[in-house]
């Protein structure tokens, strides 16, 4: 279809792929000009256009400050001139800001799409006020008249729309709405589904008192993906030949778990969420993927559990059966107290096959105010006693299917000696001789990892997580300062100790930093011998990423298929090497 015409004017701006847009509602008096909260906005892109699809307050509070302050100064000028040529009342001016530049794009001499937000803001803070009464209060005087205190805006909204090819997802989310705890609330216009509807008809609008979109480390909006039915990486259909589609989005979008399946599972111990917020699925026998559960959205994800009359239980995908799966539930030695009155576990995890120890409680970085920005290890500075350790140990050993062990968690100051990890390592090998794994910070001083193999270490992770150091150093303020040669210099010593076979690992979290300088950074591994893990970025609540979201699935295929490219070059397996043990990474060993 031709789109351009000779005979009409157009006007041409440049597009930023990574930018962001952004909106402030001004109040523009006769002397006087109010700057109201501003928002992002999300804009998707479709065939032929770019659609306004929806606000977020809240998202915009995160941007850097010197954005937010050019917003504010520009948006002045502009209510300023606006307010010299005449202009009254409420208006809207959009901007298309980088990382580091602010763009005047258009004004809207009207009320917005977000308007009702900043009302429901007001209200919500005890103020009798309007965005349309100050528009009126703005023609009948030359200054504000009414005592306006400052205020947030803790919403967002996305409006849905008829399209052929996603109304069956939009009638789902529709329907899961209400089990939302983050949806406050819904406006559908009584809309009736039986109706016969045109293309772009509007469907229905959510708010929300949580962010619903996120900034990606490019500086592009990312929409989380639990509210986006856009994307199709994965087709039903062809389950069987796209597991790593299914398996991406499942540790994306989460799952929920219906009620008769949930009691179901609390009769046999319990739903098993105690690490990372998620629960231990299996599906196909051997497929092993550890799903966000109860996190934001998750209500409306894609994927939910349902129990058969049968007793088994499935996994739905909008509401129709994809497969059987089995849910590990809790070990009743969790609730266990040690001799110092510990948890166990708090100091041991039961993964699908490997018992994880924790050689400190807390971590130092934490102790220091410098912990890693997404990570939810809490201060704690009470000794762990290593008898307790050994109790814990030998009772999980005594009851349940250990295969392996990981002695791994909060990190140690830089320069220790590591003899905890070597004194409960010289005890699982003399008791249980398996394998053992120490992911730890890499030592100063690489000879150390002598004594790891002398001891009976058989794996090392030293996770570099960021490999772009600026962004290391932001994220994670401790961790994040130790030099890239301290790693290379321990990589190297443990291949030559333990070979290029997927013993020596590390782990990147996608969605931290660019795909550019994540690929740099398993390349830089790969040539040392090192195993990369891929781990998807996880805004877990209560830490200060909270509000951020990982990269959308198509880019998340992306990247896993050049990662996969990158390992097959080097003659490296990705990482980890046990397949129960790739449950919370987005390798999967079909
Ligand atoms: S070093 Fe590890 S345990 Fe400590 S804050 Fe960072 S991620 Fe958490």
């Amino acid at each position: 279809m031709k789109r351009i015409s000779a005979q009409d004017f157009y006007t041409l701006l440049p597009y930023y792929e990574n930018s962001v847009s952004v909106n402030m509602h001004l109040v523009v008096y006769e002397q006087e000009v109010l700057l109201m909260p501003a928002s992002m906005q999300v804009i998707i892109q479709k065939s032929f256009s770019l659609s306004y699809q929806g606000s977020d307050f809240i998202m915009y509070t995160h941007l850097p400050e010197n954005i937010q302050n050019t917003v504010r100064k520009y948006a002045l000028i502009i209510g300023k001139q606006l307010q010299y040529s005449g202009y009254r009342g409420v208006c809207g001016i959009d901007f298309i800001t980088t990382q580091d530049e602010v763009f005047f794009s258009e004004i809207n001499g009207r009320f917005q799409s977000s308007t009702v937000l900043i009302n429901k803001a007001m209200h919500h803070c005890g103020l009798d006020m309007s965005l349309q009464r100050l528009h009126i209060d703005a023609f009948l005087n030359p200054k504000c008249t009414i005592e306006l205190p400052a205020f947030e805006v803790g919403y967002s909204l996305y409006g849905y729309s008829y399209d052929p090819e996603t109304f069956e997802k939009a009638k789902y989310l529709y329907q899961c709405i209400q089990d939302a705890p983050e949806v406050v609330c819904c406006n559908d216009d009584d809309l009736d589904w039986e109706m016969k509807l045109e293309k772009n008809t509007y469907l229905f609008k959510i708010i929300s008192n949580t962010n619903i979109i996120s900034v990606s480390a490019e500086f592009a909006t990312l929409l989380h993906p639990d509210i986006n039915i856009n994307e199709h990486i994965f087709d039903p259909k062809h389950y069987h030949e796209q597991l790593q589609e299914l398996k991406i989005m499942l540790l994306s979008h989460g799952i929920k778990i219906e009620k008769r399946a949930l009691e179901k599972l609390t009769e046999s111990g319990g739903v098993n969420c105690q690490e990372f917020e998620a629960i231990d699925l299996l599906i196909e026998k051997n497929i092993y993927i550890n799903v966000p559960y109860e996190t934001r959205f998750s209500e409306l994800s894609p994927f939910r559990i349902e129990l058969e009359n049968n007793g088994e239980f499935i996994l739905m995908y909008f509401g129709k059966k994809l497969t059987t799966a089995q849910i590990r539930t809790a070990s009743k030695l969790d609730s266990h107290v040690s001799p110092n009155g510990f948890l166990y576990k708090d100091f041991l995890y039961l993964g699908n096959d490997r018992l994880r120890i924790y050689h400190r409680n807390g971590c130092y970085f934490k102790t220091l105010n410098k912990g890693c920005k997404f990570c939810d290890v809490e201060v704690n500075e009470m000794p762990l006693p290593i008898e307790d350790i050994k109790e814990a140990i030998d009772a999980y050993a005594k009851c349940e299917n250990i295969q392996h062990f990981m002695i791994g968690g909060g990190s140690e100051p830089i320069n220790s000696d590591f003899q905890k990890i070597l004194d409960i390592a010289g005890y699982l090998k003399a008791k249980f001789n398996k394998p053992i794994n120490v992911m730890s910070l890499p030592p100063l001083d690489p000879n150390i990892l002598d004594a790891f193999k002398d001891v009976g270490i058989t794996e090392v992770t030293f996770n570099l997580e960021v490999y772009d150091r600026m962004l290391a150093q932001k994220y994670m303020p401790g961790k994040g300062f130790i030099p890239l040669e301290v790693y290379d210099k321990a990589f190297q010593k443990a291949v030559d100790l333990w070979g290029r076979t997927g013993n020596v690992r590390t782990v990147f979290i996608v969605g931290l930093e660019s795909e550019k300088t994540l690929l740099e950074g398993v390349k830089h591994v790969c040539a040392l011998g090192v195993s990369p893990i891929l781990s998807l970025l996880k805004g877990i609540s209560g830490t200060p990423m909270e509000y951020f979201f990982p990269p959308s699935d198509q880019q998340i295929l992306k990247i896993c298929h050049k990662v996969q490219k990158i390992c097959d070059f080097y003659g490296i397996e990705q990482g980890p090497v046990c397949r129960c043990c790739e449950d919370n990474t987005l390798k999967i060993s079909c």
